[in-house]
């Protein structure tokens, strides 16, 4: 095991897993592709932040203000149909990453990826 010096300082990764219940339909996929018909996902998401651990507190910042961060954004797409959100006309997970993205960053400077997870195997990570 490494001994970790606190005082010398150190960079971490933390993560933090949100979820929300939406409709969407994708509507630039090929004719007859399942996803162009009107289905829902439990999807999941993941915020990521990295930074120097404090030295005196021994953390990056409080999961808490992670929360506050995305509380209103995940609000935003709870339970909609993400088609008729404004800039989600397409909602792939790819372009929801992205989005989500955009939302968190001003809140979170030390955002370094967001995961959108649609199915229990299919993720898409955006890293800005
Ligand atoms: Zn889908």
């Amino acid at each position: 095991m490494v001994e970790v010096d606190s005082k010398e300082g150190f960079e971490v990764e933390l993560i933090k897993e949100f979820r929300f219940e939406a409709a969407h339909r994708l509507p630039m996929v090929p004719e007859g592709h399942k996803c162009a018909r009107l289905h829902g996902h439990s999807f999941r998401f993941e915020i990521h932040v990295r930074g120097p651990v404090d030295p005196r507190s021994g953390w990056l910042i409080d999961y808490g203000e992670i929360s506050d961060a995305v509380r209103p954004v995940r609000k935003e797409l709870d339970h909609q149909y993400l088609n008729e959100i404004p800039g989600l006309e397409n909602p792939t997970s790819e372009v929801l990453a992205a989005w989500i993205w955009v939302r968190v960053k001003p809140k979170l400077p030390n955002l370094s990826a967001v995961v959108v997870e649609e199915t229990c195997t299919a993720r898409c990570v955006f890293r800005g």
